[in-house]
């Protein structure tokens, strides 16, 4: 079954064309400056040429009819017609409390979808967009909604509540929700497959360190806590958000400098994490890296912010699930970023974890980088949300 995976945001969008029966990616790309001028496509087919082209996408139905037109073409289309296209899975930020898994969308689902978006504003829009692009493209293709915040949904109330009157929880859903439940998920499920257990006999924490961060708990094959909350900027320090900061500093911050709240929160948002506690040196974990290497002393401030900050949510995950058997790295910093991974680890002495360097400098695969006598396993898994999307798709179609 070949299946259309979109991730569409406010002026981008990205595909993938998934051979689900045998998880082949036969095609990728990117659409960018949608609405805006001086847009583009690039597009690259399964051990082809990435080929890029200029052209105005005035909306997503332009950048949609773009893709179409690439994945059929004579030459560096992967398919001879639309017929070929099976199902359309799209990623979803927020979910609300309305979608515990993924599903197939109908009107009440588009619906239910536009209901959740105050809770983001900026993602669900946008995801809606592709939505009905692609029902006006290929309206008898089916189509499933595969949410971010899903996988977290089953948390307990005493780790998404927080501590504010009952009654903004009752009135405007505002609780935690968690993000990157894509890959939460399927990283979790991949490391029980590794090591060859059941996902729900594990206490496994998953770290999703990329330019956005998440950690999860996940015990007995569910989600117990995870970092990000009512939208992605709790938690950890990440590429350019916060992550957690006393909310007194908000209205601080915000007489001092003359702004509005929001636009303290958009500094919060955009302006933040490694990028704003280095001075601005980089928000890229390369950039980073090398300008510490330099004897910049911000730059190598701001890494041992963030790896303290992962450490201490292990920590506390640690603690939520009275105990943790194996904890996975994955996403760029997670992934790749060697030294980061070495700093977090140094932390982790009282869980028994030594750290295997030399498996330690093997970078996205799949790899133990504890040692065979820490009594409990670090491992690296590359996450993948697209295949992820692709497999659920094609479960529900
Ligand atoms: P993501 O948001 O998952 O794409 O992750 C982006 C982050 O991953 C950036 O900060 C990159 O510096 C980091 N990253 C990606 N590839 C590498 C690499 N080969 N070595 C070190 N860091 C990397």
């Amino acid at each position: 079954m070949n299946i259309l995976v979109i991730n569409c945001g406010s002026s981008s969008l990205k595909y993938q064309l998934i051979d689900s029966a045998n998880e082949t990616v036969l095609a990728k790309g990117l659409c960018e400056r949608i609405g805006i001028q001086g847009g583009q496509i690039t597009h690259t087919p399964a051990g082809g040429e990435k080929v890029t082209e200029q052209l105005e996408l005035p909306d997503h139905v332009a950048a949609v009819d773009a893709v179409l037109s690439k994945l059929t073409d004579a030459k560096v289309g992967v398919v001879k017609s639309l017929d070929e296209i099976d199902a359309v899975g799209h990623r979803i930020v927020h979910g609300g409390e309305k979608f515990a898994s993924s599903v197939l969308i109908t009107d009440e689902v588009i619906a239910a979808i536009e209901e959740v978006s105050d809770l983001a504003p900026l993602h669900n829009p946008a995801n809606l967009t592709g939505i009905h692009s692609c029902r006006k493209l290929m309206p008898n293709v089916p189509m499933v909604a595969v949410f971010d915040t899903a996988f977290h949904q089953t948390m307990p109330k005493k780790a998404y509540l927080y501590g504010l009157p009952y009654e903004y929880y009752e009135k405007y859903k505002v609780r935690r929700y968690g993000f990157h439940g894509t890959s939460h998920d399927y990283v979790s499920a991949r490391i029980a497959a590794i090591l060859g257990k059941a996902r729900e006999d594990l206490k496994i924490i998953v770290c999703h360190l990329g330019n956005g961060a998440s950690i999860s708990a996940v015990k007995n094959g569910e989600c117990v806590d995870t970092s990000m909350g009512l939208t992605p900027l709790e938690g950890l320090i990440m590429g350019t958000r916060s992550g957690d900061i006393d909310p007194a500093i908000i209205s601080f911050l915000a007489d001092k400098e003359n702004l509005s709240a929001s636009e303290i929160i958009d500094i919060c948002n955009k302006k933040s994490g490694v990028l704003g506690l280095s001075g601005g040196v980089s928000s890229d974990f390369r950039d980073l890296s090398a300008a510490s290497e330099e004897g910049n002393e911000l730059a190598s401030t701001a890494l041992s912010a963030w790896s303290y900050r992962v450490a201490k949510y292990i920590g506390a995950y640690t603690a939520a699930m009275n105990g943790v058997d194996v904890i996975v790295f994955t996403a760029g910093v997670g992934e790749n970023n060697v030294q980061a991974r070495a700093e977090i680890i140094s932390y982790l002495g009282y869980l028994g974890i030594t750290l295997n360097e030399d498996a330690n400098t093997i970078r996205g695969e799949e790899v133990e980088i504890s040692t065979p006598q820490s009594s409990t396993k670090v491992w690296v898994v590359p996450t993948d949300e697209e295949m992820a999307i692709a497999r659920q798709t094609a479960a529900l179609v």
